[in-house]
């Protein structure tokens, strides 16, 4: 077995562990592989040892290893942050979108995707601690973003996405993970089919999957260290 392969089998554990020790039923946490500066063949690999779902930052970036790697049927997510001239690229290639904040971002994905393709999968970006030169919306500005995008017929809202600021206690990255997965609650109270918490990365996945996550983003803890830089 390779690295990636031993990696990816070492996660896929300690996710299916995490879900039996906070009482979660099987497999109701999803592996989202974070491929950032990335190369095609390791997402190759990685596909190989049997993950389907990739998650890419950077659109240019992400377009040239879709080509690579257009034999294979992945499903791509898109997680980075989101600029209005890459909307109908993210709209043309991608199944999800993790990080929409803003209406006027989703009104244009909703033009852009094209017909012949299922609804894309979004998920909104919410920022809870309130750091500046983060993006996602304040919750106070959730529920008319929920309302926005359910009325887009191209679109379908799946849940919210989280990244928490980096170097926090165990303690505090809990505390964001539980108030996600709080809004989340507000959500289906307010009549939103919302089933995605997307939350939890290499270092704090555990923590995400005990305050609720159903899909965890994994890099580092797959790929190592990341290589390449395509923006
Ligand atoms: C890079 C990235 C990840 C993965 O981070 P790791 O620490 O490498 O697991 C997850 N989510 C987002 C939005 C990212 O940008």
């Amino acid at each position: 077995m390779n690295t990636i392969a031993e990696n990816l089998l070492k996660i896929s554990q300690q996710i299916r562990a995490t879900e039996r020790a906070v009482d979660r039923p099987a497999d109701s946490v999803r592996l989202l592989v974070v491929s950032k500066q990335q190369s095609g063949q390791n997402i190759r690999d990685a596909y190989q040892a049997g993950q389907q779902a990739f998650g890419e930052n950077y659109v240019q970036e992400a377009l040239v290893k879709m080509e690579a790697l257009k034999d294979l049927p992945i499903e791509w997510h898109f997680i980075g942050h989101i600029q209005a001239n890459k909307t109908r690229a993210i709209a043309e290639h991608f199944a999800w979108v993790h990080s929409v904040d803003r209406e006027a971002i989703a009104t244009r994905l909703n033009a852009q995707r094209p017909a012949n393709l299922p609804p894309l999968q979004i998920c909104i970006q919410v920022n809870l601690a309130h750091e500046p030169q983060k993006h996602g919306v304040v919750p106070a500005a959730l529920l008319p973003l929920a309302q926005a995008i359910t009325a887009l017929p191209r679109l379908t809202l799946r849940g919210l996405m989280l990244i928490n600021p980096e170097h926090l206690s165990d303690a505090e990255s809990l505390a964001y993970f539980r108030q996600l997965a709080a809004l989340q609650t507000e959500l289906q109270q307010h009549g939103f089919a919302v089933d995605t918490l997307s939350m939890g990365m290499s270092e704090d996945f555990p923590l995400a999957i005990a305050a609720g996550a159903t899909l965890v983003r994994i890099g580092s803890a797959i790929f190592g260290k990341r290589v390449t830089v395509i923006k």
